[in-house]
Parts: C-alpha cells; sequence; structure tokens
C-alpha cells in the first residue's frame, strides 16, 4: 500500500466480465480476491446500451451518455455509403470524457486502453490507447510520450491485444497469449500508479472478452475445455490482488466493471444474406473507378504491369462490396438494419414517406425467419432508432437495432444464412457487472439494476466535480452510503478533437481493420 500516491477513485474494467460466470469461477475457488473484494462491496448487475460491443459500451461509460450523443456505435463507422465504413477512433467521441471533465476542473486522471481512447486525449494526467494505436515507434499511442517512455523501460513493452480468431485447435496457445496480456497490463498499471498521484486511476483487462468469446460455455457449464480456461482466471485474479494491494481500500473508492455480460451461442444469422434471399437487398462487387483504368492501362502497357499490380493492392483499390439502388434495406454495423433511404444513403431509392412502412415491413419479416435446420425463431426483436437513441447524433444510429434468441448471434456477408460455429461459445449481452468498494460505498451488499451510464456521474460525486451538461445517468445513490459533497465547477463544454473520422493514412486503416478483424469485430 502507498497511501502518498494513491488515487482517490480507481476503476478497473474487466471486458465482458458477467455474474453467472464469475458465481462459476468464485464457487470454484478460481479467484479468490474478487471473490473477496465482490463479498465485502456493494456490487450489481450493471445494463449496457445497444448495439451491445465494447466501443459503444466503454464510450457510454466514459461519458455518461447514450450513443446518440457520443456517436460510438460499433468498431467501424457508418458513411452516407452503404458498406463504407471507417474505423472508430477517439476522434469521433462527442460527448466529454470523464477525464477531460476531471481536467478542466483541475483534477488529474490516469487511463490505461479504455477502447476507444486512440489517439489519446490530452488529458491532465496520463493516457494511454491501445486498440486502434497503429505504431508504437512514434509513441504515438500515449499521452504524453514520456509515459510511453517510463512503460517501456520498466515492462519493455506496452502490448494493446491478442488476436483470437482462427485460433481454432490452437486454445492452449491462446490462453497463453492471453495470460501474457493480462500480466503485461498488470505490470503497465503499476509502473504508473507508483510513478503519480491522480484523482481517478482508470484501467481496462481487454482479455476476458476474447477468452469468453471462445470457451463461454465451457466456462459457465464447466464443460471440455474448462481446465484450460480456469488458468487465465486465476492469472487475472491474481493480477487484481497485485493492483489491489497498492491501493488502502479505508481512502481509496474502487469500482470493478465491465463493459456488458456475455450469453452463449452456437450459430450466426447472416442479415444481409437474408436481406438477399428475401428480395429486399442486391449488392455486388466493384472496382474503384481508378482501379478499372489501371487494369486497362495493364494491358495496354505490359512491361509495366507488375508495378499497377502492386499498386492495385492498396487497400483503396481492392473492390469493394456496392449496394445496387433497389435494396430497401441493408446491414453495416453490428447488429443493424438500415433502410436504403432516398436523401440518405447515396443509393437510397426508398422515399422518405414510405420509410416507417418499409421498415416496419423488414422488421416483421426478420422477426419471422425461423432456424431452418431446428425451426426455433432467431430473433428476439428489434428496437426502432427512435425508440432508444437520443441526442444530437441520434441520426448516425441504425434504423433498426437487432437482438438474437439465446444460442444465436449477428453475422454479415458469411454468406450462409446460418452458420454453426464449434471454436467460438460466447456473444455479449446486456447485463454486465458494477462491485463498488471504499470509504463512500455501502458494505457487503447486493444492489438492484444498475445502468453503465450512471458510472461517469457517481465518479464525478465521488470527487465533487459537477457533470457536464446533458450527461444522461443520474448518481448511482443505490451504492453509496450517504449523500456525496455537493457538486461544484462550470459544466465541461463539449469537446474540440483534433482529428476526423477516416484520417488513419491508407496503410494505417488497414493495419487497424487487420487487428480488429483478428478480434472478430469487423469483416
Ligand atoms: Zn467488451
Amino acid at each position: 500500500m502507498k497511501s502518498g500516491t494513491a488515487p482517490r477513485v480507481m476503476i478497473i474494467g474487466l471486458d465482458g466480465a458477467d455474474w453467472p460466470l464469475l458465481r462459476v469461477l468464485f464457487a470454484d475457488g478460481a479467484m479468490p480476491t474478487l471473490k473477496s473484494f465482490v463479498e465485502g462491496s456493494t456490487s450489481a448487475p450493471m445494463e449496457s446500451v445497444l448495439p451491445t460491443n465494447s466501443m459503444s459500451a466503454w464510450t457510454s461509460l466514459m461519458t455518461g451518455v447514450n450513443p446518440g450523443k457520443h456517436s460510438v456505435f460499433d468498431f467501424v463507422r457508418r458513411t452516407r455509403t452503404p458498406f463504407r465504413t471507417f474505423v472508430t477512433n477517439s476522434s469521433v467521441i462527442r460527448f466529454p470524457t470523464i477525464w477531460e471533465t476531471l481536467s478542466s476542473n483541475g483534477l488529474s486522471s490516469c487511463v490505461i486502453d479504455m477502447p476507444p481512447l486512440y489517439p489519446p486525449f490530452r488529458i491532465n494526467g496520463v493516457m494511454l490507447g491501445g486498440i486502434g494505436a497503429v505504431t508504437k515507434a512514434r509513441r504515438a499511442y500515449s499521452w504524453p510520450v514520456e509515459a510511453a517512455e517510463e512503460v517501456e523501460r520498466a515492462v519493455g513493452e506496452f502490448l494493446p491485444d491478442v488476436p483470437w480468431v482462427g485460433k481454432a485447435g490452437r486454445q492452449v496457445e491462446l490462453v497463453t497469449d492471453l495470460i501474457s496480456l493480462v500480466e503485461n497490463r498488470q505490470r503497465v498499471a503499476e509502473v504508473l500508479l507508483d510513478g503519480r498521484p491522480v484523482d481517478l486511476f482508470c484501467m481496462v483487462f481487454v482479455a476476458p472478452d476474447r477468452i469468453q468469446h471462445v470457451f463461454y460455455q465451457d466456462l459457465t457449464e464447466q464443460g471440455p475445455q474448462y481446465p484450460l480456461a480456469r488458468r487465465f482466471y486465476t492469472a487475472l485474479d491474481e493480477a487484481l490482488a497485485r493492483l489491489l494491494e497498492r491501493v488502502d481500500l479505508t481512502t481509496t473508492d474502487v469500482l470493478i466493471v465491465s463493459d456488458h455480460g456475455f450469453r452463449r451461442f452456437s450459430t450466426t444469422f447472416d442479415v444481409n444474406q437474408f436481406l438477399v434471399e428475401a428480395g429486399l437487398m442486391r449488392w455486388r462487387w466493384e472496382n474503384p473507378p481508378v482501379a478499372k483504368g489501371l487494369r486497362l492501362a495493364k494491358r495496354v502497357f505490359k512491361p509495366l504491369s507488375g508495378q499497377i499490380d502492386k499498386v492495385l493492392e492498396r487497400p483503396r483499390l481492392r473492390p469493394r462490396r456496392q449496394l445496387l439502388p433497389e435494396s430497401v434495406a441493408y446491414s453495416d454495423i453490428a447488429d443493424s438494419v438500415n433502410v436504403n433511404l432516398a436523401g440518405r444513403e447515396t443509393t437510397g431509392r426508398v422515399p422518405q414517406a414510405r420509410f416507417d412502412e418499409v421498415r416496419d415491413m423488414v422488421a416483421a419479416r426478420l422477426l419471422e425467419f425461423r432456424d431452418p435446420e431446428t425451426g426455433d425463431p432467431v430473433i428476439r426483436r428489434l428496437i426502432k432508432r427512435e425508440d432508444y437513441f437520443g441526442g444530437q447524433y441520434a441520426g448516425e444510429a441504425p434504423d433498426l437495432v437487432l437482438e438474437c434468441h439465446d444460442g444465436y448471434a449477428y453475422n454479415r456477408f458469411l454468406g450462409k444464412l446460418t452458420f454453426r460455429w464449434t471454436y467460438c461459445q460466447g456473444v455479449h449481452s446486456l447485463h454486465g457487472i458494477i462491485a463498488a468498494l471504499g470509504p463512500h460505498f455501502r458494505r457487503n451488499t447486493e444492489a438492484p439494476l444498475v445502468s453503465i451510464l450512471q458510472v461517469a456521474p457517481t465518479v464525478f460525486s465521488l470527487l465533487g466535480v459537477a457533470p457536464p451538461e446533458g450527461t444522461d445517468g443520474r448518481v448511482a445513490e443505490e451504492l453509496l452510503v450517504g449523500p456525496t459533497a455537493p457538486t461544484s465547477g462550470p459544466p465541461t463544454p463539449p469537446p474540440e478533437r483534433r482529428e476526423e473520422p477516416g484520417t488513419y493514412s491508407e496503410e494505417e486503416e488497414e493495419l487497424v481493420r487487420k487487428r480488429l478483424q483478428g478480434l472478430g469485430y469487423i469483416d
């Protein structure tokens, strides 16, 4: 315990953690540190946001607003042209994050890789952005760069993530890699915790999400791969023990949170394939105009064909999926369906006056769909944009967000209506966790459902800072011992970001896309 430099508030993120899984691991003695933390704390299930993915969920946690206000809906962002997406990065977070609000109130923070924090913001303190970081060479993942130097001197390197897609048959290697990722994150956190006093310290272990995609059913049902996957959680528990011993829980408030939970699944449902087979969508591969010209040039200038082929390999010159104008609907970000609307989509032909009718028809057709093998319904519900999202950027949300029944998960462009997986066993669900222990929190108690939008306002109340105007969540009073100190200070103005979506260079965008494909997040 180093109370001299201990933060006043600490947030430890466990990406994808949920109570059904933790209860199994607690009963089995796999996570003694987390178990005793939770038992001493006030804990609750925590409701995430739609669409339920790490990007939209962590952004809601760090802002306290629904995605209609912060504008992050998925790992990729839509444009007016269907299927032409850009990788999400921090420059599109349109609402002040916790750390920016604290900075403008003169308080300091240290934050390690809460997605999507690349490029890092110039906050009062330290920020490392992991998942979207394109290069370590310039230490561009770190604000300030000296923090990266300090980390690299002590730990060797900062590991952002480990790909899990395509490791079927190599599960032992995957678990070993993910344990290394946890240990690296813990050591990075130790370096930054010990070095400087800050008001708020935040870090996320992203690895639980990766392991649960592969092993969730075996973990919760103690299936054949349980002993292997359990090893990961004992390592995670040791990492938590190392971090928690650095704070004094009588003076520091610690929140252990996840961005969403998990559920088991075995079958994916390809929404675009469904729309094609239902006669509601048509698409084709299309070469960008420059590529067409180059292909023509190749035939004319044969000696140059080798060089031209090289140019044609560039990401922006490769064939792309193009939606054809006769399409009624399509899907290009996770769990979404959009109407191909005239005046909005560049390919749009559905007149505005028919929007409601067409969207209802598409939703009804999707709800009718049955798994051809089992006859079971696949779609549980479809939520209309205006029924869920609110705020300045709600117009960027999908027209419909789709939720699958248990056992099923969303997919697109797999080319098969349904596909049974053997490698993957888990997919995101709406309910994650919160457990809070420290001087301001109730002890040994369970609270009812908390919203992920309440984390930021609760942290502000612990630190005596007013939340930004327009914050959706309210303080989670049900977790707290008593009313917190009155907040003060001016509301934080909307952030001015330095970059815009799509400002990765061509090569950088490709690199990040490849990484996200390895994490199963984009096609
Ligand atoms: Zn996540």
